[in-house]
């Protein structure tokens, strides 16, 4: 049980000490990761690293979990400071470096119960995948479309699911995904079309922070789900997920033709994987 009278109204829902030794890396304290981090938090989760090297501008104020208070901060601190608001005994390490050259990447993620992927490029999505394949470390990554018209959520979980790699090869394959881009992977032509709009335009409205909120609610949930399921006692509350990958969408923009739209399936290993099929052992 956790002592901390500010989780009483959670003992109902679980027992918080449940969760005490879970250790959760936040790879990426943007929009996403901040408020992933914060909602964990609030659910019980207490130790955490932090991993980012941006700092707070005023640009962000209107999405990430911290505000103007923290204008100039850098993103790590700031977020553990609004941990530790909601939780003064969460142990919090900070690590304010890229994550590309991040010296102890593996022992930090072979140290974690899950890791929050919350990155915004490809690259470091990838590397995390590679790594949490090796290390047979759960994650679970969001991301938000362009224009926050929706967003992806997938959850891999070392030998039972499949990767993002596995992901990314059962996409092409079915109309999931089909007519989301990733808006920097189009060329010129195929973005005036789609969206008649210039590229910094786009970067700089992805929604509001109602439309990651979706992305980050469902996020959050499939973090607990995994942590969930290395617990030794299973949270009555949680009971455990049918589905490990869900696409949200949040208007009626193409490719989603209603609001609130959910699809989701549960992706198994797929055996061609380079990155965790077979091949990946020899
Ligand atoms: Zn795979």
């Amino acid at each position: 049980m956790s002592d901390d009278p500010a989780f009483a109204r959670l003992a109902g829902l679980f027992d918080v000490g449940l969760l005490k030794d879970a250790r959760v890396l936040v790879a990426g304290c943007g929009s996403g990761g901040s408020q992933v981090a914060l909602q964990l938090a609030m659910s019980g989760i207490r130790d955490f690293t932090l991993l980012d090297n941006d700092e707070l501008e005023i640009e962000n104020v209107i999405r990430h979990a911290c505000g103007r208070r923290y204008l100039g901060q850098r993103k790590v601190g700031a977020v553990a400071d609004l941990i530790l608001d909601r939780n003064p005994a969460a142990a919090i390490t900070e690590l304010d470096v890229d994550l590309m050259s991040a010296p102890d990447l593996d022992d930090q993620i072979a140290a974690s119960s899950v890791v929050v992927l919350a990155t915004d490029n490809d690259q470091t999505r990838y590397l995390v995948n590679q790594k949490c394949v090796e290390l047979e470390t759960p994650f679970v990554t969001g991301r938000v479309f362009t224009r926050g018209i929706g967003g992806e959520v997938f959850a891999y979980n070392p030998g039972v699911t499949g990767c993002l790699a596995c992901l990314e090869g059962v996409l092409e394959r079915t109309t999931l995904r089909q007519g989301i881009r990733e808006i920097d992977l189009v060329d010129e032509d195929v973005r005036e079309k789609m969206y008649g709009m210039e590229i910094a335009e786009i970067k700089d409205s992805p929604g509001l922070n109602i439309d990651i909120a979706f992305i980050t609610c469902f996020h959050t949930r499939l973090v607990l789900d995994t942590i969930a399921r290395g617990l030794p006692e299973r949270p009555k509350f949680l009971p455990p997920l049918e589905h490990n990958y869900f696409v949200w969408g949040n208007r009626p923009i193409p490719p989603f033709s209603k609001h609130f739209e959910l699809q989701k399936i549960a992706l198994k290993p797929q055996e061609g994987c380079l990155i965790c099929g077979p091949a990946s052992h020899e």
